[in-house]
C-alpha cells in the first residue's frame, strides 16, 4: 500500500485518491464478510483473484459497449477507475433463484427464472441494506427517473452479455450485485458501471454439476474458496493451468 489518502473503506476494497483528478485507485483486500459483515475472514489471495477477475470483466464490457468507470489494472491488488458520483444502491440481477430470493418467498434453490429479474437495496448498513422499490427510489431522490431507466438498461445488457460469456466457460450466472455511479464530462453527466464484478458479488455455478464457484463457499463454510476462484480464473483464460496463488485456507477473525 502507499501514502495516498484514503477516500472510503469497504468491507473488501478500499478506494484512494488517484494520481489525477478525477481518479481514484481502488485496492482489492483479503477480507471476506458475508451476513453484512457478522461473519469475518482473511482469505490469502482473494483480492488478487478478483481485481484478475474484475478487470477482465470490466475490459469485455467495454468491449460490448458499455460505460464503466474501469481505466486500468495497475498492480496485484489495485486498479485504476473514475471517481464518480455514486448512485446509493445495490442492483441485484437474477437468473436462478438462490440465496436472499429463495429465503424471502420460500423458492427451491435452481429454479430457473421464467425472466430476469432486477432487485434494488438501499445502501445503508445500519439498516441492513433493505429492498427497495423503483417508487422509493425516486422519491427519495437517490436516482431520478431517467437515471433509474439507464440503470436497468444497463444492467439488462449487463447480465445478457455476461450470460452468454459465462456459458462459453461452462459456468450459470445465477446471479450478481452492481452498482452505479454518475460521471460527469463537461456538462454531460452519463450512468457508468462502478464497484466490481467477482465471485464474490455473482453466483457461478458450474454447467453440469452445479458446483458453486463463488462466496457461497465461504457464506456456507464449503471450503475451497480460493481454488474456486482461481477455477473461474483458468476458465476465462486470466491466469493459466500452473500459475496458484498462496492460499493458507480462511482464517476466521473475531
Ligand atoms: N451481494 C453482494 N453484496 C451484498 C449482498 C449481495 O455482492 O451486500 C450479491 C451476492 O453475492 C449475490 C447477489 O448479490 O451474488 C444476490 O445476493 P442475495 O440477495 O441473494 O443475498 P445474500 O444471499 O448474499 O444474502
Amino acid at each position: 500500500m502507499h501514502n495516498r489518502r484514503r477516500i472510503y473503506e469497504g468491507k473488501a476494497k478500499i478506494l484512494f485518491e488517484g494520481p489525477e483528478p478525477g481518479t481514484y485507485i481502488q485496492f482489492f483486500k483479503d477480507n471476506a464478510t458475508a451476513f453484512n459483515a457478522k461473519k469475518h475472514a482473511v482469505i490469502d489471495g482473494k483480492g488478487v483473484l478478483n481485481n484478475r477477475i474484475s478487470e477482465y470483466i470490466f475490459i469485455q464490457l467495454k468491449r460490448f459497449g458499455l460505460p464503466t468507470h474501469f481505466i486500468k489494472r495497475m498492480n496485484m491488488r489495485e486498479q485504476l477507475i473514475r471517481s464518480l458520483e455514486m448512485i446509493p444502491l445495490e442492483v441485484v440481477v437474477r437468473n436462478i433463484v438462490a440465496g436472499s430470493l429463495s429465503k424471502r418467498l420460500g423458492l427451491e434453490e435452481g429454479m430457473t427464472l421464467p425472466r430476469s429479474i432486477i432487485e434494488f437495496y438501499y445502501k445503508k448498513d445500519e439498516l441492513d441494506d433493505p429492498i427497495v422499490s423503483e417508487e422509493h427510489i425516486t422519491t427519495f431522490g437517490w436516482a431520478s427517473p431517467q437515471e433509474l431507466e439507464d440503470i436497468i438498461s444497463l444492467a439488462n445488457r449487463m447480465n445478457d452479455f455476461l450470460s452468454g460469456l459465462f456459458l462459453g466457460v461452462g459456468i450459470k450466472l445465477v446471479d450478481f450485485k452492481i452498482e452505479f455511479g454518475r460521471l460527469w464530462e463537461e456538462e454531460i453527466m452519463c450512468i457508468v458501471v462502478a464497484d466490481e464484478f467477482s465471485p464474490d458479488s455473482a453466483r457461478l455455478w458450474d454447467i453440469t454439476t452445479n458446483k458453486k464457484l463463488d462466496k457461497d463457499l465461504f457464506r456456507q463454510d464449503m471450503g475451497g474458496l480460493i481454488e474456486a476462484y482461481q477455477e473461474v480464473a483458468r476458465r476465462l483464460g486470466i491466469i493459466n493451468e500452473n500459475e496458484i496463488f498462496r492460499a493458507k485456507g480462511p482464517v476466521l477473525v473475531k
